[in-house]
């Protein structure tokens, strides 16, 4: 049981203005795992004025000297990578192997990478007669989610103290415990007193007064676009900056001549990573018409390849949802799929067998899906693929580019060549071409309701800075 009962603000672990606390579940054993304190509109208050009291010093100290701290920042999270693997394969389900990688690996990535992007930024040009400099935005309100929850966090404050801001930080009710594990790295690393603060609490009150508070000048949001819809209207009160990255319904275009050996698998595993709960899912499957049994028969035998289990048996391919409220809603829309008339593959919205505890869900396939249905149109945020047909490239992209989200997609193609000319019409911001490797320094961020911004490498960077024009 992990109990923490302190906010970090100000460099101390102080003790919230509320006597609430939250509990933390296991989503493989529906068990109590830990509490957090629940913050109140008062502790923010108290950080976002630590974080406006250290930005002058922070924001002046040498670019060497900030990267020397996310150095330290990455290497403590690097020492703690283990621990911070099993502690979120807990928090939110995912296979202790991958998670080890990915959710406690690439954070620490991304202080490192920032540690040394400094040195390459290129922090001032001349335009005509003016220099134009980059400077820091001020104080960063951070709303982060539970589903890469530490890496959704490093991707904002990194950057923005690379940058010179300072951050409050609020992490995801659902899976804290790693935000207070960077807190404890940030502490050791002996970072500036207010630099970082971390406020945890529900999104309806902390998350508020962070959108809402006069000395916060950005916030940086991800989630759901409704949260994020939220957020940005109570930011346009003080007229902050807001970056927000939020869902997507992501589309993965199988044309004609593509390698179905290699695209079937590797579509399926993009829709079923993190069990569904990745915002760059490919959760549409659009494929010829003229191929589609033959998709329909690979992807079965892929799809139930996808072991449901508790996220420590090293069988499992497909952990646990990351909670009650997720599991229901993800049943839901399978559920939904079939009485809108969409024919099940393989999976339902029973419970997996043998599995009683722990918040699973079947790994489900629908063919003769249509792009008006609720499952081709909203995110699903579970193990869930649509096969859509389709019988023209024209038709191919009205469907893929035919919701109200444009944040990831793939296309698959025997020519490359016209596979990229594909590409190029997707509206989405990442789009990956025949299983193009992922590249975390490449801008990932959405087109339409996805978001607004960019995070990651360079462009993460700039989010974080303002511009100003010097004439001379
Ligand atoms: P939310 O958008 O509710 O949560 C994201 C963050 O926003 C959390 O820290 C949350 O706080 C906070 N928040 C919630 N409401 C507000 C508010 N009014 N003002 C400020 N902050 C707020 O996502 P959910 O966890 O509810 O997930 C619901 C759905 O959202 C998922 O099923 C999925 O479709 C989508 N989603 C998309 C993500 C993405 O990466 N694109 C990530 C997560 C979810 P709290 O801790 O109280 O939840």
């Amino acid at each position: 049981m992990e109990v923490r009962n302190k906010l970090y603000i100000g460099g101390e672990w102080t003790a919230s203005t509320g006597s609430g606390t939250l509990d933390v579940i296991d989503s493989n054993t529906e068990e109590v795992m830990g509490t957090i304190p629940e913050g109140t509109v008062e502790d923010v208050d108290k950080a976002a004025r630590a974080a406006a009291d250290a930005f002058p010093v922070w924001s002046e100290t040498p670019r060497e000297e900030r990267a020397k701290f996310l150095t330290r920042i990455s290497e403590g999270l690097a020492a703690r990578k283990d621990e911070l693997g099993k502690l979120i394969a807990r928090e939110v389900g995912m296979p202790v192997m991958l998670s080890t990688i990915i959710q406690a690996g690439l954070p620490a990535g991304v202080f490192a990478e920032m540690g040394e992007a400094l040195d390459a930024f290129q922090w001032e040009e001349e335009v005509g007669n003016s220099i134009v400099v980059r400077e820091p935005v001020g104080v960063v309100g951070a709303i982060t989610p539970w589903n890469y929850p530490l890496y959704q966090i490093a991707l904002k404050v990194g950057p923005a103290m690379a940058a010179g801001c300072t951050v409050v930080l609020k992490p995801s009710e659902v899976a804290p415990l790693n935000a207070f594990v960077l807190a404890d790295v940030v502490a050791e690393a002996e970072l500036p007193p207010g630099v970082f603060n971390l406020v945890s609490g529900v999104g309806p009150v902390v998350g508020e007064a962070i959108a809402s508070h006069p000395k916060v000048d950005m916030v940086s949001f991800t989630g759901s676009t409704r949260a994020g819809r939220r957020v940005m209207q109570l930011a346009a009160e003080s007229v902050k900056k807001v970056a927000l990255e939020l869902g997507g319904k992501s589309p993965n275009v199988i044309l004609e001549d593509a390698d179905l050996d290699a695209a079937i698998p590797a579509g399926v595993a993009a829709c079923y990573m993190n069990s569904g709960q990745t915002c760059s899912a490919l959760t549409r499957m659009l494929v010829p018409r003229s191929r589609l049994a033959e998709v329909e028969e690979k992807v079965k035998v892929v799809a139930e390849a996808f072991k449901p289990g508790d996220a420590f048996d090293p069988e499992t391919r497909l952990g646990p949802l990351v909670s009650a409220v997720q599991r229901e809603r993800v049943r839901g829309y399978i559920q939904k799929g079939v009485d809108e008339g969409a024919r099940l593959v393989t999976g339902g919205a029973s419970a997996p067998e043998g599995l009683d505890n722990g918040y699973f869900v079947r790994p489900t396939v629908f063919s003769d899906v249509t792009g008006d249905m609720t499952i081709a149109q909203e995110e699903i945020f579970g193990p869930v693929l649509a096969i859509l047909p389709y019988d023209t490239e024209d038709e191919a992209l009205e469907i893929a580019n035919g919701t109200v989200y444009g944040l990831a997609g793939a296309v698959w193609g025997g020519d490359r060549d016209h596979a990229e000319k594909v590409a190029r019409k997707l509206r989405t911001g990442q789009v990956d071409v025949n299983g193009g490797a992922f590249n975390p320094s490449a801008p990932f961020g959405g087109y339409k309701q996805s978001g607004i911004g960019r995070e990651r490498g360079r462009f993460g960077l700039e989010e974080f800075l303002e511009v100003k024009s010097v004439q001379r």
